[in-house]
Order: structure tokens, then C-alpha cells, then sequence
């Protein structure tokens, strides 16, 4: 008879595997000495393997497979259970081949975009991400997926549990025409906003105690979190008392340390309010990266944009330095929708269009609908369709961003999804807590925190996604409540309230 304990203390030092990895790529971007990148490649690959041989261990899943039998088992226990042979059954059903050739060909063709990309040369790249589409197509076809279902689905899983092609079209369409509408309106509008509030300076030095206010408001715990500073900026969770975050500062781009930290923050607030006593195992976990998205946005958007927030902080830049504060200029410069050419620089508004056009154009290359060759095109023609742009080169198209040449398919709509999860669970919190605003403008964020921390940090991943949103709001993710707050927001920031 199988023993839940024993495959718990068996997952556990798993866990301990994949925490100490994440600790070194942590220190590998912000505090490691560049001599050291072998050394530390090595040193992740050691961890990797032994963490892949614990995984694929027959036994162990024999284990797992008797004790998902076991209706004795409590609620916790059988989510852990059932989630434990969803990540073994993965590691088995990948042979280990193909594993090593995903690796090799990721590093030759990252190797491979990075020229391409300076060299505005799609050609040099292209036979690189051919050789991907067809590998991460046998390995979604090793994983598997379900009936009606399609490749995607297989390697979208892996990054939120439950996300299909189709589930992902059902609210991108609405979404897609509605956002395009919008921005025809602002286009034409009869105000466009001021945005001199970002052009100011202000001294890197003035900056950093600033933000260390920031969060420390916000209600990110010092004893039981780092703040850092890396090229760019991110959150790494090891256990809810050992949270990493970092954010950058550009003397000419003030805004940019804020916003970036009050984002990774939103991250970290999440994994610093995990459930302490179920960390390391999935019941204890973040549950997907869509809903972790939610958090950063809600805190960097919901909250960081809003007027209520800026009462409160514009005093603050004022004594740190910057000359103008104006409450409405800053406002406005920061609730702006521009379409533009790269995704990373979009604003909050035309970022979930760059994000369409990649599910979209990966999705029909998995289904061999579009061949990587004609991918330029097709890219130029979605920017020309959606955003109104049309990109003058493949370096600033289709060779933007690196995800493609590490083969992360599957992974760019959990942005957007977090989007839509981030509003939607504004809402709900704003109808039960009243206003939010009154409170951050007396400093005060510690409602809103409680209320994330009840409905959707202490849940961990006992629901799925899908479940966890009906159950916070009700309702099924709907593009209706991103739709309402960016209309709400950015009409009468245009003037056409
Ligand atoms: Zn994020």
C-alpha cells in the first residue's frame, strides 16, 4: 500500500531541487561575475538532470498512480496528487532525446536570433526556428492532448494548467475588435494627453529610497523578500519567506523604476502569500502564470496608474526631487494609448494586440498552416491589421523578441490573460472592499492586499484557473471588465468623456 507521506517526502526533496535552481538563475542575473557563467551552467545542468531522474522514476509513479485511487485522501492531498502525475507524466512522456536536442537547439538558436536580430537577417534565423516548430511539435505530441483539442494546447498547458487554443480565441476575438475600436476613437479624439511628466530627471539616487517606500506601503515584507536591481527587472519565489525581486533605474526614465517594481512586486506580494503551510508542494504553488500575470498588472496598472494612487505618491516625488507634479499631467502621461512597433515598450492598451498577433502566427506555424518562411509577412501584415503600424524591418517585426528561438510557445497569452484576470478580479474587489481609491490616496493598500490574499494567494493551486475565477467573481474570464476599465480610464483622459 502506498504511502502519501512517503511520496510527499519524496516530491519535497523535489522541490528542494527546483528551488535551489531558481535561487542560482537568480544570482545568475544579479549578482554572479560574468567568468562564472560556465561553472554556473554546469552547476544548473547537475541540478536539472538529477531533478529530471527523480521525476521519471518508475516507481515513484506507480506510487502516485495507487494513491490517485485512494478516495481517503483529503481534498489537499488529492490535488497534490493528481498534480504531482500531471508533472511526472510529462517528464516520462518527453523522451529523454528529444529532451537534449530542445536544449541544444534552443542555445544554437538563440545564438542564431540574436545575429539575426542585429543583423536585420530573418534568413539566418529561419532554419533555426523551423527546426524548433518541429521539435516542440514532437513534444507536444508526446504529451499530448485532449479530443478537438490541437498541438498548442499540449505546450500551453505547461504554463497554466487548463489553457487551450480555443479557450484563448474565446476571449482574444471580443477582445481584439473591441481594443481596435477604442483606439480608432482615441485616435481621433480631440484631446491627446500631455506626457511632459515622464520627460523630467530625476537622480538614480533619489529614486532608490522612493521605491523601497513603495513596496514597503504596498505590504512586500523585507524580512521575507529582497528587492535587487537587474537589466530586466523579475520575481523569483523559492517559499513563501525567501522572495526575490529586481526593477532598474534610468535617471531619465524615473517612471520606469516604479512602474517595473510595483509590477514585480505584484509578483512577489503573491508568492510571499502562498499558504506557508502547504509551500513546496502544488497545493502551496502560484497557479499559472496567467494568474501570477494578474498580480503584477493589478498592482502596476489597477492600482500604480490610478488617480488615488498618484495623490498619494506625487507628494513623495516631490520631495524626492522632481519639479513637476501635477496631479492631472501625470494622469494623463500615464494613461495614454499609443500603437507601436515593439511589444516590451506598448502601454497597457495596445500591448494585448502585440500579444495576438504572436498566439496567432505560432498557433497556425504548430498547425502547419503557416510556413516559417512566410512568417515576415504574415507578422507585418497582423501589426498593419491590428495596431494601424507597419513594422519597417524584420528586427523591429518578427525578430523582436527571444521567446521563440528558447522555445516558449504556448507562453505569450498568459500576459494577456493576466490582463483580463487582473481587471476582472479588480472588479469583484472593488464591489466588496467600496473605494479603493480614497484608501491608496491616504496611503493605505492594505484592504485590497487582505482581499487578494483571502481570495486568491491563500488558494494556491487547489482550483484550476478557470475554476478560481468563478469562484473569486462569479463569472467566466470575460474580455468585458479590461474593456470597461481601459474605456472608463482612457475616454475622458482623451476628452471624449
Ligand atoms: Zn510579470
Amino acid at each position: 500500500m502506498a504511502s502519501y507521506q512517503d511520496a510527499a517526502n519524496y516530491q519535497h526533496e523535489i522541490s528542494l531541487l527546483g528551488s535551489t535552481s531558481a535561487l542560482l538563475g537568480w544570482d545568475q542575473e544579479t549578482q554572479m561575475p560574468s567568468g562564472a557563467q560556465a561553472y554556473r551552467a554546469e552547476q544548473l545542468g547537475y541540478l536539472t538532470k538529477l531533478q529530471h531522474s527523480m521525476l521519471i522514476d518508475e516507481k515513484h509513479s506507480e506510487q502516485l498512480r495507487s494513491l490517485a485511487e485512494d478516495s481517503s485522501l483529503s481534498e489537499i492531498e488529492q490535488v497534490n496528487i493528481k498534480e504531482w502525475l500531471k508533472t511526472t507524466h510529462r517528464a516520462s512522456a518527453i523522451p529523454s532525446e528529444l529532451a537534449v536536442e530542445l536544449t541544444e537547439t534552443s542555445s544554437h538558436a538563440m545564438m542564431a536570433w540574436q545575429a539575426a536580430r542585429k543583423e536585420n537577417n530573418f534568413a539566418e534565423f529561419s532554419p533555426w526556428l523551423q527546426k524548433t516548430v518541429s521539435l516542440k511539435l514532437r513534444e507536444a505530441e508526446a504529451v499530448g492532448w485532449t479530443e478537438h483539442g490541437e498541438p498548442w494546447d499540449a505546450l500551453a498547458d505547461e504554463f497554466d494548467p487548463g489553457m487551450t487554443a480555443e479557450s484563448v480565441s474565446r476571449v482574444f476575438s471580443p477582445l481584439r475588435s473591441e481594443l481596435v475600436t477604442l483606439l480608432d476613437e482615441l485616435r481621433g479624439a480631440p484631446v491627446q494627453p500631455d506626457t511632459s511628466f515622464l520627460d523630467q530627471t530625476l537622480a538614480v539616487e533619489n529614486q532608490k529610497p522612493l521605491v523601497r517606500e513603495f513596496l514597503q506601503a504596498l505590504g512586500f515584507n523585507f524580512d521575507r523578500g529582497v528587492m535587487a536591481i537587474s537589466t530586466h527587472p523579475f520575481c523569483s519565489g523559492f517559499h513563501p519567506n525567501d522572495v526575490r525581486m529586481t526593477t532598474r533605474y534610468d535617471e531619465s526614465n524615473f517612471s520606469d523604476a516604479v512602474t517595473s517594481a510595483m509590477h514585480e512586486c505584484g509578483h512577489a506580494l503573491y508568492e510571499q502569500g502562498l499558504p506557508l503551510d502547504q509551500a513546496g508542494t502544488p497545493a502551496g504553488a502560484y497557479n499559472g502564470l496567467s494568474i501570477h500575470e494578474s498580480q503584477s498588472r493589478l498592482w502596476e496598472n489597477q492600482v500604480g496608474r490610478s488617480k488615488g494612487f498618484l495623490e498619494w505618491a506625487l507628494p513623495q516625488y516631490k520631495s524626492a526631487g522632481l519639479a513637476n507634479t501635477e496631479l492631472n499631467k501625470a494622469y494623463s502621461a500615464l494613461n495614454i494609448a499609443q500603437p507601436s512597433l515593439i511589444r516590451v515598450e506598448a502601454d497597457e492598451t495596445t500591448y494585448n494586440l502585440h500579444i495576438m498577433v504572436r498566439f496567432e502566427l505560432e498557433r497556425l506555424m504548430l498547425n502547419g498552416e503557416l510556413a516559417v518562411k512566410d512568417l515576415p509577412d504574415a507578422w507585418n501584415q497582423q501589426y498593419r491589421d491590428y495596431l494601424g503600424v507597419t513594422p519597417p524591418d524584420d528586427a523591429s517585426g518578427c525578430l523582436q523578441d527571444v521567446h521563440w528561438s528558447m522555445g516558449a510557445m504556448g507562453y505569450f497569452p498568459t500576459y494577456t490573460l493576466g490582463n483580463l484576470y487582473s481587471a476582472q478580479f479588480y472588479a469583484s474587489a472593488k464591489k466588496s472592499i467600496g473605494d479603493l481609491e480614497s484608501q491608496y490616496a491616504a496611503g493605505d493598500f492594505k484592504p485590497l492586499l487582505q482581499w487578494l490574499r483571502d481570495n486568491i494567494h491563500s488558494k494556491g493551486r487547489q482550483l484550476s484557473p478557470a475554476d478560481l475565477c468563478k469562484q473569486v467573481t462569479g463569472e467566466e474570464l470575460s474580455a468585458d471588465y479590461l474593456l470597461d476599465y481601459l474605456r472608463n480610464k482612457l475616454r475622458p483622459v482623451y476628452g471624449l468623456a
